[in-house]
């Protein structure tokens, strides 16, 4: 007996068609003793569909974060009935679950909340009782019992999550791609498919945007100590593992892959007086609307006018939020201006191999270069280099630094 977590993404469940193809994959590939949890997403472009909806109330809608989640939460709720139906239309016992119904215990965070506990009994009750139980992905509920969504791309994080609480077999990823790449196939052409990944290479990877893992699913699969199987939904094809080391060969490498992410937004507060506690008011004010900040730069001081000019990158879907309170705290501190540049995006490149080896930032800037691609801000971990440039060179950029590193024959 084996228990599976399997989880299908938004393009695998986006028409009745395809679910009832995930309900014949999922009870082909099922022995009879095994017990299976499938986590599904919304159906296709639902969850954008919502928040366009929502858009046509309010230009920001995350000001009324609970009820986007009232709002977003019915995206999931859709497929799980469906594909329980699907289930149930072929002959086996399904049940569908929220995420408040399977446990799901989430902080108060609307729209970015983060698990805080499961109590997967409702689900372990519904598979002894010899149900395949279908979970709504991407939900929790809070301590009043109020929905919350966990980002977007979250139900990676709650099949990681249900994988972990019920301490799973295995916990398979089903998704339009048939593993993870050494960069996003659809930007980058000579991407290459990886057998293995580690959890922090892959957590990097995700954190600067490679949107086949959402970030926290990866550190829940660490956590718990879950090897996570990330392959398609339409072949039979093994995917990538993501785990805790490599097992083959695959290790000598000084570049892991490369990320994108064309959903960040440039914003600067131009003239701001250079004294202590400026950035302290701009980035709490920032924090307090749970607003999260990536590259941050602060310019060299004016000496004449006594101001510097601080330039930070967000999230497209906190730009509104983000705007309204810097414009805010301009005024406050008197500032010049604020300007707002959307035509922006990050290429990164990520792997241990990079450590203590200076001659990677210097070829991934060469062929930047090359491709005749400007440079707005540069920023560092120990495992990654990233590069703010326009969104418009976005894909000339990938391709030659991947070229650069993954050299085609
Ligand atoms: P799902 O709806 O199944 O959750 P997503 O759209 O969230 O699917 O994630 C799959 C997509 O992730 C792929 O279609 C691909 O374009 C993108 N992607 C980004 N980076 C990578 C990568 N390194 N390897 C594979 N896919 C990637
Ligand atoms: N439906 C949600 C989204 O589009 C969650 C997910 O697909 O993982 O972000
Ligand atoms: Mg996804």
């Amino acid at each position: 007996m084996a228990l599976i977590v399997k989880k299908f993404g938004g393009s695998s469940v986006a028409t009745t068609e395809k679910i009832k193809a995930v309900a014949r994959r999922v009870l082909d590939g099922m022995k009879p003793e095994d017990k299976v949890v499938v986590v599904v997403s919304a159906m296709g472009d639902t969850t954008d569909d919502l928040i366009e909806l929502a858009r046509g109330i309010d230009k920001n809608p995350y000001h009324y974060a609970r009820e986007m989640d009232m709002l977003l939460t019915t995206g999931e709720q859709v497929s799980i009935a469906l594909l329980a139906m699907a289930f149930c239309s072929m002959g086996h016992k399904a049940i569908s679950l929220t995420g408040a119904m399977v446990g799901m215990g989430t902080n108060s965070v609307h729209t970015k909340g983060r698990i805080v506990g499961i109590e997967p009994k409702r689900v372990e009750e519904a598979l002894n009782e010899g149900n395949i139980v279908v979970v709504a992905g991407f939900q929790g509920a809070d301590s009043f019992g109020d929905p919350v969504t966990l980002g977007r791309g979250g139900s990676d994080t709650s099949a990681v999550a249900l994988a972990g609480a019920l301490a799973a077999d295995s916990c398979e990823i089903f998704t339009d791609v048939d593993g993870i790449y050494s960069a996003d196939p659809r930007l980058v052409q000579g991407a290459r498919k990886m057998q293995e990944i580690t959890y922090d290479e892959m957590l990097e990877m995700a954190r600067l945007g490679a949107g086949v893992m959402q970030p926290r699913s990866v550190e829940m699969g660490k956590h718990f100590g879950i090897p996570i199987h990330v392959r398609s939904t339409f072949t039979e094809k093994t995917g990538t593992m993501i785990r805790e080391a490599y097992t083959m060969e695959e290790k000598d490498f000084e570049i892991r892959g490369l990320a994108h992410d064309d959903k960040v937004a440039k914003l600067a507060v131009m003239g701001v007086p250079n004294q202590p506690g400026v950035a302290h008011s701009l980035f709490s004010a920032l924090a307090d609307a749970n607003v999260s900040v990536d590259m941050i730069v602060q310019s060299v001081r004016n000496i004449e006018h006594n101001v510097t000019d601080m330039v930070f990158t967000v999230a497209v879907d906190d730009l509104e939020t983000a705007r309204e309170i810097v414009e805010d705290v301009k005024k406050k501190l008197n500032a010049v201006s604020v300007l707002v540049e959307e035509n922006v995006a990050k290429v990164s490149i990520v792997g241990v191999g990079m450590l203590g080896n200076p001659g990677i930032a210097a070829r991934m800037f060469g062929a930047l270069q090359k491709a005749d691609v400007n440079i707005d801000i540069i920023s560092t971990s120990e495992i990654s280099i990233s590069c703010l440039i326009t969104k418009d060179k976005l894909k000339e950029a990938a391709n030659a630094i991947h070229d650069e590193f993954f050299p085609r024959d």
